[in-house]
């Protein structure tokens, strides 16, 4: 019986050779291969050559008027000339490195060719030959990405063949009155108009249709996912002691903002609930998630468990264990900072007073991880500037044999609908709030030649008794010119600024190097910290209150906006200055995105306009799902249905048993059937 999960071999004309040409576009069933969808069009009906603008692409059709010629030139090269008769007018045809098609144009006879038309010297540079039979179907001409053990016309043919014989096997997923509400067509529609659009107003709407069910799938999978690993974690109770919580916050230097009341409430109420926790943090820079992670923290202390928190440099684990031993300290919670740089008896003991549990609180880098660290009972783990570790802790930890709820924190803001598809089958608690007081920085782009009021502000504000950060980026293709660059500059503020301590903090110094300079700095015994990135991430100095950043077009928005986000923090006025001469427009708009707002959810969606998700991300790191048709940027309002509807479904119908859920039924099973059910 014939199956959509068929092998492609089961059509005529694909043996071994053409099967693992499909395999490497993806395509191993005939059910792949059906969905395996065009990226684009071509517009391939002919038309005259009186209506054509210069370089437009069109499809010419005349009759062919002297022999074709090939001629080579340089190597390896050469050309095809065809003359043509179209309408009366003589026009050239060149195709270049396809001397095969010389076979294909017979003297006397029609010819239609589909190019690039130059009005100047009526001619056309010919890019595809266009079948007799293509020309006499619709003008839109699918145009799928192959490789080169495979041509578009053969996948166009294997598609034909597929449709034809298994066209009546194509069910849907997407419930039906889904589809009626969203006037989304049905599977077999989508894939026939996908394919063979008779206009360009159907492969329009197939395109919406196909990209709605591309999501929705998605989102039930992530339903499904969470759902078992709801069901199958016998998860942990944490049962937090509300009063020592209570007591906790009294002991606070600052009120609590409501949002970070609100998230604390969710993420504590998460860890009680016996299932594991699998959450994220965001809030913008500055706007306070180390204090509800630490509460999150204490919270598991007091439920008699053991937590841990991971981050992705060692300064910033430093400066953590400073901080939050110096909180927990009045609650009798020990804690312990374990780094790659720890070693000896030093380390011994660390471990074993993790071993043995006499350490509550366990602050360190991915050495936490990574090496044999055996916890007591390890209740909580919280991953802190998560984007900075790739996507899989939590994979690793359990890998690790440890399954304590998890808590990400992230400072990258990620635009809502995106996280609905980045942690798909994560739950996500927002701060949407900056504590009380703040005044937005105040931020200006200067040109590298007028760095005057720069300096007037620097020396005013360290006057003052303020603190500043000079930050120099990564340009060179060397370190060694990077750290004569960084250098430079700290040489030129040394000698600006006599009265003041200026230090080089950069890449290469030794871990302990690092740490002296930021534990001064942090004491305001050194004003002026100049410094490639390493400042970029959780830097915490309330004092500072100046940041300069020089060829700050080299940044993305994000390191931008990082980098900005380590000053404003304390109770004065902060200032950021972009020296920066950028090149192109999207540098340009970088500059004035980061003038017009301090917003990170603003930039973020900023981001992804000038850049596309993959780079904002990074493809692999990100856990960014890969869509085929679907853009979850363009297409976020239908994510945001997808992800409401797929969430409406599992909740109400969990075992899909509804006749209208089978479609998702059989879809979960085949991945899983396919082992594609996890990735
Ligand atoms: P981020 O979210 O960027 O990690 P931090 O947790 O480092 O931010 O907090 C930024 C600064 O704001 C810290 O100096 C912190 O002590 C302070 N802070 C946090 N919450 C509050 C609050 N509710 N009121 C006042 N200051 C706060
Ligand atoms: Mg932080």
């Amino acid at each position: 019986m014939a199956s959509l999960a068929d092998p492609v071999t089961a059509l005529s004309g694909v043996g071994e050779k053409r099967a693992s040409a499909l395999h490497q576009l993806g395509i191993d069933t005939v059910g792949d291969l059906l969905f395996y969808f065009p990226f684009r069009y071509e517009d391939i009906r002919t038309r005259s050559w009186q209506e054509l603008g210069d370089g437009e692409k069109v499809t010419l059709k005349g009759t062919v008027i002297a022999p074709p010629v090939v001629s080579r030139f340089g190597r390896n090269r050469n050309r095809l000339n065809i003359r043509l008769l179209v309408e009366d007018l003589p026009i050239v045809v060149t195709f270049f490195n396809q001397p095969w098609l010389k076979d294909k144009i017979v003297e006397n006879s029609e010819a239609a060719v589909f190019g690039i038309w130059n009005a100047k010297r009526h001619s056309l540079t010919g890019q595809r030959l266009i079948a007799q039979a293509e020309a006499g179907d619709a003008g839109m001409s699918p145009i799928y990405s192959v490789n080169k053990h495979i041509r578009q016309r053969t996948l166009v043919d294997l598609i034909h063949q597929a449709y034809e014989k298994y066209q009546p096997l194509l069910t849907d997923v997407v419930p039906e009155p889904l589809r009626q509400h969203y006037k989304l067509e049905p599977t077999a529609q989508i894939v026939h108009d996908m394919h063979f659009p008779k206009n360009s107003e159907d492969a329009r709407s197939a395109r919406r249709s196909a990209a709605f069910r591309e999501l929705f799938l998605f989102e039930c999978r992530m339903q499904s996912l969470r759902a078992e690993n709801n069901k199958h974690d016998a998860g942990l109770v944490l049962n937090y002691d509300l009063t020592a919580m209570r007591e906790f916050i009294q002991t606070l230097p600052f009120e609590l903002t409501n949002a970070q009341k609100r998230v604390v409430n969710e993420i504590v109420a998460d860890m009680k609930r016996p299932r594991h926790m699998n959450r994220l943090l965001q809030g913008d820079v500055g706007s306070g998630k180390t204090i509800v992670a630490v509460l999150a923290i204490f919270a598991a202390v007091t439920a008699g468990y053991q937590a841990a928190l991971m981050v992705p440099t060692e300064i910033l684990a430093e400066q953590h264990y400073q901080k939050i031993a110096r909180l927990l300290a009045p609650m009798h919670v020990s804690v312990g900072l374990l780094t790659g740089s720890l070693a000896g008896t030093a380390r011994a003991k660390t471990l074993h007073d993790i071993a043995t549990g006499r350490l509550n609180v366990i602050i360190g880098t991915h050495a936490l991880i990574q090496d044999a660290v055996k916890f007591a009972k390890l209740g909580l783990a919280v991953i802190d500037e998560q984007h900075r570790f790739g996507v899989n802790q939590r994979r690793e930890l359990r890998r690790k044999g440890l399954s304590p709820d998890v808590l990400m924190m992230t400072a990258t803001p990620i635009p809502r609908t995106l996280a609905i598809t980045t942690y798909g089958e994560m739950d996500v608690s927002t701060i949407d709030e900056l504590p009380a007081g703040r005044h937005p920085i105040e931020t200006a782009w200067l040109k590298s030649n007028q760095t005057g009021p720069v300096y007037a502000r620097l020396r005013a504000e360290l006057a003052a008794g303020a603190q500043a950060y000079v930050v120099t980026p990564l340009i060179a293709e060397s370190e060694a010119i990077d750290l004569r660059n960084a250098e430079d500059l700290y040489e030129r503020m040394t000698k600006a600024l006599p009265q003041y301590h200026v230090a080089l903090l950069h890449g290469q110094l030794k871990n302990q190097d690092k740490n002296a300079i930021m534990t001064a700095f942090s004491h305001n015994e050194i004003q002026v910290l100049v410094a490639t990135t390493v400042v970029e991430v959780g830097m915490d100095v309330p004092n500072a209150n100046l940041m300069i950043i020089f060829d700050a077009d080299r940044f993305g928005l994000s390191q931008l906006h990082q980098l900005r986000g380590r000053v404003g923090r304390g109770g004065r006025q902060a200032f950021c200055y972009l020296i920066a001469d950028p090149k192109n427009q999207v540098a340009i708009s970088r500059m004035e995105a980061m003038v017009k707002t301090t917003n990170g959810f603003v930039l973020a969606e900023k981001d992804l306009q000038l850049r596309g998700p993959g780079d904002v991300f990074g493809d692999e790191q990100s856990g960014l799902p890969h869509f085929n048709i679907a853009d979850p940027v363009g297409d976020s309002a239908m994510l945001e249905v997808a992800h409401a509807t797929a969430g409406q479904i599992f909740k109400e119908d969990p075992a899909l048993h509804a006749p209208d859920h089978q479609g998702i039924a059989a879809y979960l099973a085949e991945l899983k059937r396919r082992n594609q059910y996890f990735d």
